[in-house]
């Protein structure tokens, strides 16, 4: 190993940096190849281009380890699989480096085969593709870290990190395989991890970043032991690699024997589980022969860190880790936040200067680096500005006028008046639905012509009154096209959000928004959280326009539909003052009043999503119950305040469902829908050992993809899930929203799934 470095010095790190560029150029090449508008030669061009000019940017900011290979096409786990030539059956390869159309079939669905099964990465609101393990063993078709790093020296003589996924957390993540086959399935890893070290070793790396975030999760001792046997086999495949096994998203589980594992340096989040593992430092310390990664700066929040107390964070870890064998890096990757504050220029600029994104953590990265090297006196007004900076924007009004959150939480129910058997027949009585209600998750195609219409609204070009009308035409043409394809219940399209969280938080107060703070969701989806920097309130109604107009078309029922408490909460950046429960208690107050307004101007069929309710639950078990009690709470705080004949929906994006179903029953919703295509199999399989036993809608076509499946497909999922559910309270819909599809697959995938439908309904004898 390599210890040659001054024991004073301590060096810094980056753990990745946001693909999608300042100002979403990677996003746009994309996007112009799959519309084919650039060739594959000029998308390639494009891309080195952009990567080139982050790794630039992260070494004029001094960054000393600058990670590369952190860069994609699509998704880092995608990459993983392919560059193993993981390639599910259904998709055209014959071995050998994957093409870009398989590539991208694999992550977006072709005419052939649907896509493989997205979920989110940890506890955040980044999505993976989840790699298919099959009967063969992988294969290095080419090695990417090795081509990153080659030609960051190539290009820029930057001496890269390397970053690649861990087998631990590859194989954890992946599907295919049984839970028992586990060892056997990570075994046959090892050798293609070791020949992939060995080439990045031979071709002169130093450092290679090794990310496991799964051992950050529950880990057991048995799985420990097949992590060291692993790490064991990996260091005799690369000896002169120094690995830097890095953890993120929360306390490492078995610390003491996770620092044992033979790699050169292991990185911890000191932020996300910070207390836990600091303290496991100072009660079991660190080994000497070890370098600790110390992520001390947010690489998931927006909020500038107070640099002096960062330093003395520091300073506490070096009274265990002297600062020769120590790297200042962020928690995690900077994937999670948005690239530069730079250019926000409409902020408050109390809020403003109180903000750091990627670049500017880049910045903090460096300013702490010097601090320690050179002395705190050396940089004196960066320390003191983020302190006053941080001070300035708690003295304000936003922050300094508390509401007395005990006494509104006192008047406003939270629970439904009547349980739900009784609800339900009496809801059945009102609805007079047909047996299998057909509906959508709430949102239609955003067509070109309706973010054009946004734009020149929002530039002041259009009036109101002129974007409202053409609004207006938008949900006349739906509504027409809905009672066209025979749907039960309708809505509204959704058409008036660019974000189901943005909409909300500009009508609520609390909220500020940035004009180009992008983070990546999924493949080159991208999303503009809101910044929940103060306290959150009702101001006025913000749906019941739009649903009042779409209902007055039509004689269907025409559900409302808002975001939930504990999505917008998730999806949005959060101050870090109070906590999540508090703020999430706002929000459902909030909530609470728009319902009631809704159901007073007679919408009383409503919809509250929940797509982030999952993913907001903390990395181990142990945790769980503390946050679904207040995320539930929440969920029962706006929705209970309603008629018994008011039927609440809500909707989710996820398939595993079985380990929090309590919860999901908790709800008290009337109907739930939930997305499960690409995993019908196994949800079903999960209803069978859980009874559900209130309305329920299993997404039954995948609306990632632009793909329109055949009838039998649909009638075999719906099939499948009424021989586990009721067929009295099963509601038919797509996956999820279909605002990123084509109007033309839309109406074709919605008509085939009525067409499923009649024809299920016309044997339903055989499902009672
Ligand atoms: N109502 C939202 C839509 O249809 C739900 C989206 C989601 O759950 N992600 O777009
Ligand atoms: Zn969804």
């Amino acid at each position: 190993m390599n210890m040659t470095e001054s024991v004073k010095n301590v060096r810094n790190s980056n753990l990745g940096y946001p693909r999608i560029g300042a100002n979403r150029e990677w996003k746009k090449a994309l996007e112009r190849f799959w519309s084919n508008q650039i060739d594959e030669d000029q998308l390639t061009q494009e891309l080195k281009t952009i990567r080139l000019a982050h790794l630039a940017k992260q070494k004029e900011k001094g960054i000393e380890l600058i990670p590369v290979g952190d860069f994609t096409l699509y998704d880092h786990m995608l990459d993983t699989a392919a560059m193993f030539g993981l390639v599910p059956e259904r998709f055209e390869y014959e071995g050998g480096e994957v093409s870009f159309a398989t590539y991208f079939a694999m992550a977006r669905g072709s005419k052939q085969a649907p896509a493989c099964e997205m979920t989110k990465w940890f506890n955040t609101n980044y999505h993976y593709i989840v790699p298919e393990i099959g009967e063969d063993d992988p294969v290095l078709t080419v090695n990417r870290p090795l081509q990153a790093y080659l030609e960051a020296k190539r290009e820029l003589q930057i001496e890269g990190k390397p970053v690649l996924i861990g087998p631990y957390t590859f194989v954890k993540l992946s599907k295919g395989y049984a839970a028992s086959d586990f060892e056997s399935v990570l075994n046959r890893f090892i050798p293609v991890y070791a020949v992939l070290l060995q080439q990045l070793e031979q071709a002169g790396a130093q450092w290679v970043q090794i990310d496991e975030p799964s051992l950050a999760t529950s880990v057991s001792r048995a799985e420990m032991k097949l992590v060291a046997g692993l790490y064991e086999r990996l260091a005799q495949a690369a000896p002169g690699l120094n690995v830097m096994l890095q953890t993120y998203f929360d306390a490492v589980d078995l610390y003491s024997e996770l620092i044992r594992l033979p790699v050169c340096g292991i990185g911890l989040d000191f932020v996300h589980g910070g207390e836990e593992n600091l303290k496991s430092l100072q009660e079991f310390g660190f080994p000497a022969d070890k370098v600790l990664g110390a992520g001390v700066i947010n690489g998931r929040n927006i909020w500038r860190s107070d640099l002096q107390d960062k330093l003395a964070l520091l300073q506490t870890i070096a009274a265990i880790v002297p600062y020769g064998r120590l790297i200042v890096q962020p928690s995690c990757s900077l994937l999670h936040v948005p690239v530069s504050v730079r250019q926000e220029e409409r902020l408050d600029e109390t809020l403003r200067d109180a903000l750091a994104f990627a670049d500017e953590k880049l910045d903090e990265l460096s300013v702490l680096k010097q601090a320690v090297n050179e002395g705190a006196e050396s940089v004196t007004a960066a320390l003191q500005s983020s302190r006053a900076a941080l001070d300035r924007l708690a003295q304000s009004p936003w922050r300094k006028e508390r509401q007395d959150l005990t006494a509104r939480l006192a008047e406003q129910p939270s629970s439904r008046h009547l349980p739900f058997h009784e609800r339900e027949a009496i809801q059945r009585d009102k609805w007079q639905l047909p047996p299998l209600p057909t509906t959508t998750i709430g949102s239609f195609p955003q067509t070109k012509e309706i973010r054009r219409a946004r734009q020149l609204w929002r530039k002041g070009e259009w009036s109101a009154e002129q974007y409202d009308l053409f609004m207006k035409e938008q949900i006349r043409e739906w509504i027409r096209l809905q009672e066209e394809i025979g749907l039960d219940v309708l809505v509204h399209g959704e058409f008036e959000r660019t974000d189901m969280v943005e909409f909300f938080g500009e009508k609520l107060a609390g909220f500020a928004f940035t004009q180009n703070g992008w983070v990546q969701s999924y493949g080159s989806r991208c999303v503009k959280p809101p910044i929940i920097f103060g306290d959150v309130r009702f101001v006025r109604p913000m749906t019941v326009g739009e649903t009042l107009f779409a209902q007055s078309l039509t004689n269907k029922p025409v559900k409302g539909m808002l975001t939930g408490p504990v999505t917008i909460l998730q999806w949005s950046f959060v101050r870090d003052d109070i906590s999540n429960r508090e703020v999430a208690y706002q929000i459902a107050l909030a909530l609470g009043k728009e319902i009631k307004a809704l159901e007073q101007a007679g919408i009383e069929m409503i919809q509250v999503d929940e797509p982030a309710l999952r993913e907001g639950l903390p990395l181990k078990k142990e945790h769980w119950d503390e946050y679904l009690t207040w995320a539930v709470e929440s969920f029962r705080l706006a929705t209970s305040n309603v008629k018994d004949t008011t039927q609440i929906h809500t909707h989710m994006c996820y398939c595993e469902f079985h380990d929090i179903i309590d919860a999901i029953k908790a709800l008290d919703a009337d109907v739930i829908s939930i997305e499960t295509s690409r995993s019908h199999g196994e949800l079903v399989a999960s209803f069978e050992t859980n009874v559900y036993d209130k309305g329920i809608g299993l997404g039954v076509y995948d609306i990632h993809s632009p793909r329109v499946p055949a009838k039998e497909e649909m009638v075999r999922m719906i099939e499948r899930a009424l021989r586990v559910l009721p067929a009295g309270l099963f509601w038919i819909n797509p996956d999820c929203g279909l605002k990123t599809r084509g109007i033309e697959e839309t109406v074709a995938s919605l008509k085939v799934m009525v067409e499923a439908t009649a024809e299920i309904r016309s044997r339903l004898e055989q499902y009672a």
